[in-house]
């Protein structure tokens, strides 16, 4: 499964988040696939039309989509050369597919800050830079190589200008996923060769309970990490949210502005941020959402219930979600006329809910 590492300075709140995260996991333990690691928080990713789906097929449990966020340790200074747990700091990055940072936005004088003060746009820098300078180090290796071998190879001469070019964007200190379009760099072609800051970048911003609902203070720490998206959250109230119940944990956020948990966004948005999308199936033993990537045909989506479902495909029936919320049974979504069958070309799309026919 795809994941996302978190990432980010010692004391902004990484371990309150990662552990607000992780008591997801008894859900999660639920799955017939999961298996659980105790660096990884499975959060499973909010959908009410699963509650309605469950109403309609009487479904007896719903199993939601999930996003798995891996903890990684050790981001300080140095860490591109290797310094502290540099090393490990720099492969656990390099499995992820997504890079969400973690940044302090809270004044505690009894939480130390590593530089001193409070500086969400340093902290940022900070680590943009740490990954900046190993990929700097991957090209010095790389463009030389590359070089030669194009001499050699005429089809080589492509990696080599992408390379040059993705040089050039991160000698002037911006990421390949923040300035690599705009200059031309093929960033699929730039990630195959390691490049770190290739990623997606997602940023969480811990802020106080006070700060939360500080429109000013949010759209300033937005527009330092825009385009990339944003989290706004205080990790010690997702801890507390973690032990309410749904209705308890919804007042509380609503007292402080909010109408959902950051912890909910941060599914949302990182869902999102990997390409992923869902569709549905429901019945009478579950409603559920079956992750897939943006653009998979219903072969592809087959698979993901079954390799089986892939091989044998031979039709997808296909409902929207929206026409059977609308008229509430399958029977009526079918004497309306509103029952599609898509064949092996057919690209899923955003709320299908889904019966595949297979052969053996
Ligand atoms: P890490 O080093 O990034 O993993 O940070 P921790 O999660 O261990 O947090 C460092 C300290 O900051 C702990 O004492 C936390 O209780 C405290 N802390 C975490 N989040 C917040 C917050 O949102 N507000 C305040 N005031 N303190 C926080």
């Amino acid at each position: 499964a795809l994941t996302i590492g978190i990432v980010g300075l010692p004391n902004v709140g990484k371990s309150t988040l990662f552990n607000a995260l992780t008591k997801n996991n008894v859900l999660a333990a639920n799955y017939p696939f999961a298996t659980i690691e105790p660096n990884v928080g499975v959060v499973p990713l909010p959908d009410p039309r699963l509650t309605r789906l469950a109403e309609i097929f009487g479904s007896e449990r719903i199993l939601p989509a999930t996003v798995s966020f891996v903890d990684i340790a050790g981001i300080v200074k140095g860490a591109s050369v290797g310094e502290g747990l540099g090393n490990k700091f720099l492969a656990n990055i390099r499995e992820a597919d997504a890079i969400c940072q973690v940044v302090r936005a809270f004044e505690d004088d009894d939480v130390v800050h590593v530089d001193g003060k409070v500086d969400p746009a340093g902290d940022i820098e900070t680590i943009h830079t740490e990954l900046i300078l190993a990929d700097l180090q991957t090209l010095e290796k790389a463009v030389p190589r590359l070089e030669k071998e194009s001499k050699i190879k005429k089809d080589v001469r492509p990696a080599y200008d992408n390379a040059v070019a993705a040089q050039r964007v991160l000698e002037e200190g911006t990421t390949l996923y923040a300035g690599g379009a705009a200059a031309g760099v093929d960033l699929a072609a730039a990630s195959s060769l390691g490049l770190l800051t290739t990623k997606p970048f997602i940023y969480v911003f811990n802020l106080d309970e006070d700060q939360l609902a500080e429109s000013d203070l949010r759209e300033k720490l937005r527009a330092l990490v825009a385009p990339a998206d944003a989290v706004f959250l205080n990790a010690k109230l997702e801890m507390d949210l973690m032990d309410m119940s749904d209705e308890e944990a919804l007042e509380l956020l609503q007292s402080f502005g909010a109408e959902e948990s950051g912890l909910d966004q941060l599914a949302r948005v990182g869902f999102h941020t990997l390409g992923l999308q869902t569709y549905l199936t429901a019945g009478p033993k579950e409603s559920r959402a079956w992750t897939i990537r943006q653009g998979w045909t219903a072969p592809q989506a087959a698979g993901v219930i079954h390799t089986d479902f892939q091989k044998g495909f031979i039709k997808a029936e296909v409902v929207s979600f929206a026409d059977l919320d609308e008229l509430g049974s399958m029977a009526s979504v079918k004497s309306a006329g509103k029952a599609r069958l898509e064949g092996k070309d057919y690209v899923m799309q955003d709320g299908d809910v889904v019966e595949f026919r297979h052969g053996g």
